[in-house]
């Protein structure tokens, strides 16, 4: 009866709720959304499955006639379920309107045989971030030694046919990812043992492959959403809407890829979306979707409609839309609003990204694909652990103009002059210009891949100053000369030292402050028990030969210029000091930074 009109009201308006996948790379998102689509369900099964813009939509229908076996009291209130079609967490992140997101339910894949793995992990805190209701789907069962497959079959029943040593090893994996998920802080639980849902979150067992536990993960995934989301999925004349995409299309020119999640769209509807440069304010020329007969579906062509009901996948085209910025809420101008207003709010989501550029204008460049991506980038890179300022940020490609900006950084700290691109394509004019001006861009479409590359090339650049700097750095020491071991008196002079503190270098200039500061040359070699070594610790006895730098210092003789008693210091300077600071910090220890300070007012350094 779920169709006739006995149904009540409040039922019939229900929406259909939007349903992303994430995961770690692998673990089968693909896949699953491939088995799910009817790409492996036997044909009929497919019937009604619908291609939409980025999403794929399932009837009720189909819903209902895949889960028939699992008995349940299907009353399916809601129209069917919209599954977006790319997985992880970039389509996720761009699901976003007003600050929340915009995916009702997400599925989040683990692979039984590897458990949770590192994005398994990012996905979970981006849910937590946008607070988004999600089912794990534990998929690969089949992969489980020994597994008997049942095409398409309820997981318990699937479960049920297995020897004792599958449902054992099952049963072992289970645990064990039970375990990591509550070292994450999360309950979770077979979904039919679960008696708690909303607080214990529900694992579906799954096959891609075969097809096991596909029936229970589309059931649990309508139940769930119409029993707890009513208030959330109920239609609404209000249009809730999102740009997925802006794609230039053949004949159509710039055109936008949108997720309509609540409301309706007209052709003609006067529109304000997001832009680079500040609000777009336009009208829909054409609501578009894909033919839905694939044996007619000639590239390029579309389905025209004057209305479109949520929630719908949809391309929308206008003018005007060239800077549109993926990822943001798209808002409809209606008879009562005012456009000034609906501009602001339209704009507010960029604010909030702009408000995180550094306010020292330092930092680096970054660059998403879209408005969502950028600000989970923005955010990883706020976090302690990294801690990389930005100055600048922007959408899209990166452009010649992209790269101008980001050498500005040249001047102010070199290695600031860098582009972190995630997920974008670099043109290659940019590309060109950035190795000519020395602009660093790195590429990559994980987060965490971007912040290695960054750091790897910070730890490089540093290495380079310091070989840079080995010439002028000196390092601070006091000498006591060692009785007995003036092994030669002048040019070279060598002597048996002691290192009374601090660290003597090879290269380090030497100085006898109690003998009106002379200057005796620079330390060419040291020897540690008849071995040659670069350095001596506070504490060691080594021989150290002196070599003067000029002539005035080869003359510099022990017992004639300076004698046993006195002691050799490093001679510093200022420039010396600022070398030591900017690239040996973590070099000397707080006692050897005492000592440069107790030279400084020796040398009276200002
Ligand atoms: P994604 O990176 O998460 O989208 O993973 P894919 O869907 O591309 O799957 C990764 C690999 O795992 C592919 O070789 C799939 O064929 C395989 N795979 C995915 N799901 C399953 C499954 O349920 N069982 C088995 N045996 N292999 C699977």
């Amino acid at each position: 009866t779920q169709n006739s009109d006995a149904t009540p009201k409040a039922e019939k308006d229900l929406r259909s709720p939007i349903c992303c996948i994430m995961g770690h790379v692998d673990t089968g998102k693909t896949k699953l959304l491939d088995c799910i689509r009817g790409t492996n369900v036997q044909e009929g099964e497919a019937g009604g499955i619908t291609q939409q813009i980025g999403a794929t939509y399932f009837p009720a229908a189909n819903i209902r006639d895949r889960t028939k076996e699992l008995k349940a009291d299907a009353t399916l209130k809601v129209p069917g379920l919209l599954v977006i079609d790319t997985p992880g967490h970039e389509s996720f992140t761009n699901l976003r309107s007003r600050g929340s997101g915009l995916c009702d339910i997400a599925i989040l894949v683990v692979d039984i045989m590897h458990g949770l793995e590192p994005q398994t992990i990012e996905s979970l805190n981006l849910l937590k971030m946008r607070n988004t209701e999600f089912i794990i789907a534990l998929n690969k069962v089949d992969r489980l030694y020994g597994w008997k497959s049942t095409r398409n079959a309820p997981i318990v029943k699937a479960l049920k046919q297995q020897s004792k040593d599958v449902q054992n090893e099952f049963n072992m994996r289970l645990t064990q990812i039970v375990t990591q998920f509550k070292e994450q802080g999360l309950n979770t639980e077979l979904y039919y043992k679960n008696r708690e849902m909303g607080e214990t979150y529900s694992i579906v067992p799954t096959s891609a492959i075969t097809g096991e536990g596909i029936p229970d993960m589309l059931l649990l995934l309508v139940q769930w959403t119409q029993k707890t989301m009513v208030e959330k999925l109920t239609f609404s004349n209000e249009v809730q809407c999102t740009v997925l995409e802006v794609k230039v299309i053949e004949g159509h020119g710039t055109t936008i890829d949108v997720v309509l999640v609540n409301g309706v769209l007209h052709e003609g509807d006067q529109i304000v979306v997001c832009g680079m440069q500040g609000p777009i304010v336009t009208s829909i020329r054409a609501l578009l979707t894909p033919h839905p007969m694939k044996e007619l579906r000639v590239k390029g062509t579309y389905l025209h409609h004057k209305e479109i009901k949520a929630a719908q996948g949809i391309k929308i085209t206008a003018q005007g839309l060239e800077h549109a910025i993926a990822g943001t809420a798209l808002y409809v101008v209606g008879p009562d609003d005012d456009v000034e207003d609906i501009k602001e709010t339209t704009m507010e989501d960029m604010k909030s990204v702009m408000s995180r550029i550094d306010k020292s204008g330092e930092g680096v460049c970054v660059q998403a694909s879209t408005l969502g991506s950028l600000e989970a980038l923005l955010e990883f890179l706020k976090t302690p652990e990294v801690n990389i300022p930005v100055s600048g940020i922007s959408i899209g490609p990166v452009h010649k103009k992209d790269v101008m900006k980001a050498s500005v950084m040249l001047e102010k700290k070199k290695e600031y002059a860098t582009i972190l691109a995630f997920d974008v394509k670099v043109t290659p004019e940019s590309r060109e210009l950035a190795e000519e001006l020395g602009v660093k861009i790195f590429i990559a479409d994980i987060i965490y891949h971007l912040f290695d590359q960054f750091k790897a090339y910070i730890d490089n650049l540093k290495e380079e100053k310091k070989k840079e700097a080995a010439d002028e750095v000196v390092f601070p020491c006091v000498l006591k000369i060692l009785p007995n071991c003036i092994f030669n008196k002048k040019d070279p002079i060598v002597l048996g030292v002691d290192i009374l503190e601090g660290i003597a270098k090879v290269g380090t200039p030497i100085c006898i402050p109690q003998k009106e500061f002379i200057d005796i040359g620079r330390i060419a070699s040291i020897e540690n028990n008849h071995k040659p070594v670069d350095t001596a610790k506070k504490g060691q006895k080594v021989a150290i030969k002196i070599v003067g730098s000029n002539s005035e210092e080869q003359q510099k003789m022990f017992g004639r210029h300076f004698e046993i008693e006195d002691e050799l210091v490093s001679h510093i300077s200022r420039k010396s000091i600022d070398i030591l600071k900017a690239n040996y910090r973590e070099d000397l220890s707080n006692e050897d930074w005492r000592l440069v300070l107790k030279l400084r007012n020796l040398f009276r350094i200002q």
